[in-house]
């Protein structure tokens, strides 16, 4: 049986930085390769090395209209710094409004399912949306992010979109993402100084207390095991999330 392209990238991404990750992904990989970034630190190593090394690999985000000032003002900062813009894409506006309509604009802390029906309209739709037709999506997951991440491998077959899946930075550190950042100069969200690490929309995203781990400020009040948004699915086409495969970024 011919081995597939996930197989083959997987030994050759291990031995490569992510400069060379990318550029060997993108030689290999014919058709659209997608990036979404929603401007975390990582995300902002990976656009960095799209951008400077003129990687054909569309750098997107999806704007799901609650986003953090800080954030918005970092998507304009990077824009600059690249001279280059970042393609948003937006939810759908009937669904979001009936929603809002039905159960209030912030009905994410009544329930997981109302979180996740948020989330839904918000980040998931959007995201099928940007992703139909491409063959591979770039992410800037980490493996040792949340016990979630631990699966995460270099390349992987998102098996229900039916796309390759990229994540150039799953065996990097924190501390090693945050040398090369600051090597490279690369513009980081404001909110990182305040004690935010993991960030996404304003009112589901706070601040750690010490010794929390790196995304405990996701979704505060729900439980643990809850904590997912739907983006990612594994290769069985289950939501990823390490040992307890179902339901995140
Ligand atoms: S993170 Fe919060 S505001 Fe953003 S889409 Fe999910 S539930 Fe809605």
């Amino acid at each position: 049986m011919k081995p597939s392209i996930v197989e083959i990238l997987q030994p050759r991404l291990a031995a490569l930085d992510l400069d060379h990750r990318l550029k060997l992904a993108r030689e290999v990989i014919p058709g659209r390769m997608v990036f979404t970034t929603s401007f975390g630190i990582e995300d902002q190593l990976v656009t960095h090395s799209i951008f400077t090394q003129g990687l054909e690999i569309d750098v997107v985000t999806i704007d799901t209209g609650r986003l953090f000032e800080e954030t918005v003002e970092l998507w304009e900062r990077t824009e600059a710094r690249y001279a280059r813009h970042i393609r948003p894409v937006y939810p759908q506006p009937e669904p979001l409004a009936d929603f809002v309509a039905e159960h209030g604009i912030n009905a994410f802390y009544r329930s997981v399912e109302h979180r996740k029906a948020c989330c839904e309209i918000r980040k998931v739709e959007p995201l099928g949306r940007l992703l139909a037709g491409a063959s591979a999506w770039v992410t800037g997951l980490r493996a040792d992010q949340s016990q979630a991440r631990e699966g995460v491998r270099l390349a992987e077959l998102d098996a229900a979109r039916k796309l390759v899946k990229l994540n150039p930075l799953a065996d990097y550190t924190r501390e090693i993402i945050v040398e090369k950042i600051e090597e490279f100069s690369v513009p980081v969200n404001a909110l990182h100084a305040k004690g935010f690490l993991s960030i996404g929309c304003a009112p589901c995203t706070r601040a750690l207390e010490p010794g929390e781990s790196e995304r405990a400020g996701r979704w505060w009040w729900e439980e643990d095991q809850k904590k997912e948004c739907g983006l990612h699915v594994g290769p069985d086409g289950r939501l990823t999330r390490g040992s307890a495969p179902e339901g995140e970024r």
